[in-house]
């Protein structure tokens, strides 16, 4: 994320020495209204009228019954796999091409993450792989909706049926994404979102658990607030977290909520006129949709290969010097000191040498974007 202004987003004026950086905030609606609210009225901190208005507002958006938000996207995976009771012993099978804190929280609990490659079209977990890995301690797959793009949730969770595990969606970053039709966070158990202030919608810092299964919902709050017992204060019969959101930041949210149609419709605008530009350079391959998927584009990502004639790091570098921020994609986390294990995970090994987060804010004008195109193009010469 970068601070640098946004004075001529939307104006369509070509300033070609604005810093174009991969994301950035839009906070131009009701955010600061809410936020002064908040601090006109004192209410600053986890109590406060905007936090079950975000909770209700975000889980209607997805489908599901209960919304419960928290501190940090990590937070509201690791709660996840706190109420299930997942620990030492049991294994949890994660995509090694995801954000590390996917694999963070399972080690949080005193479980062991298991990593799956990815499968080569939609770059998320690949059900096949799952499928080698499960053992007779799995009890969760993690499946991750990368940049955006859903993963195969149908043979996720068919996996899941035929060994009792559970799925826990990795929304972070696919906010609206949809598969065949249904939005995620309504497409396992429970599902985790970030709300940092790079992803789709942003509270600062914030995330939110979503479920149908009130029970979960219910242990998921209590474990947020320090697991005190509801009926004898400060009585704690469990160990619990402080993973609450405040007012302050769910204020941010409400007002998020207000737009988030319109974000992902800009999201979804700006990669179809990426794609329409990029289609058909040799070397550069689009990011997927499947035609089961509504990619949400949180990252506009394209994989570079030999063809290009320019290597990966080469055409980031370019495009810093034309003043254009960009992104390796995520290493993956089975090479990584904490988890590395020598074993091999192909797929994932390449898309990560090979891929690159376009500049995706939704802040972006057509000519940001042109301008973008352009300078990969004149690289590839
Ligand atoms: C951003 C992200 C997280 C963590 O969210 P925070 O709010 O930064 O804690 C988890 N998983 C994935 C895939 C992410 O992109």
């Amino acid at each position: 994320m970068s601070q640098t202004t946004t004075a001529d987003a939307g104006t369509g004026k070509t300033n070609l020495d604005r810093f174009i950086p991969v994301a950035e905030p839009v906070l131009t609606g009701n955010e600061l209204a809410y936020v002064t609210d908040c601090v006109t009225s004192s209410w600053v901190s986890s109590i406060g009228k905007y936090i079950p208005r975000f909770e209700e507002e975000f889980a209607r958006f997805c489908g599901v019954r209960y919304g419960v938000a928290t501190s940090n996207g990590t937070t509201a995976l690791h709660l996840a796999l706190a109420i299930l009771g997942i620990g030492p012993g049991d294994e949890v099978i994660v995509p090694t091409l995801t954000f590390i804190a996917t694999a963070n929280v399972v080690r949080y609990t005193g479980a062991t993450p298991v990593f799956a490659d990815s499968e080569p079209r939609t770059w998320n977990i690949d059900p096949a792989d799952v499928a080698r890995k499960i053992t007779r301690r799995t009890k969760a797959i993690i499946p991750v909706h990368l940049y955006g793009h859903p993963a195969e949730m149908d043979a996720i969770n068919a996996l899941a049926r035929e060994h009792n595990l559970v799925v826990i969606e990795d929304a972070a970053e696919a906010h609206g994404a949809a598969y065949q039709g249904r939005r995620v966070g309504a497409l396992a158990r429970l599902a985790a979102f970030s709300f940092y202030g790079n992803k789709i919608i942003t509270t600062g810092e914030g995330g939110m658990l979503t479920t149908d299964d009130d029970a979960l919902a219910e242990q998921a709050r209590w474990l947020r607030d320090h697991g005190m017992s509801p009926t004898r204060r400060y009585w704690h019969p469990v160990i619990g977290y402080n993973y609450r959101l405040t007012n302050l930041q769910a204020a941010l949210g409400v007002a998020q909520m207000e737009r988030i149609e319109e974000f992902i419709a800009r999201k979804r605008a700006i990669a179809t006129l990426y794609s329409d530009l990029l289609r058909g350079t040799p070397g550069i391959t689009l990011p997927p949709e499947a035609p089961w998927a509504k990619n949400v584009y949180w990252m506009f990502s394209i994989l570079v290969d030999d063809a290009f004639g320019l290597g990966r790091d080469p055409l980031m570098a370019h495009l810093k010097s034309r003043g254009i921020d960009s992104r390796p994609f995520f290493h993956p986390i089975h090479t990584m000191p904490p988890y590395a294990t020598g074993t091999s995970l192909p797929v994932a090994e390449r898309l990560s040498r090979q891929g690159i987060n376009l500049p995706s804010s939704v802040a972006l004008t057509d000519d940001d974007v042109r301008r973008v195109v352009r300078a990969i193009q004149e690289a590839a010469q």
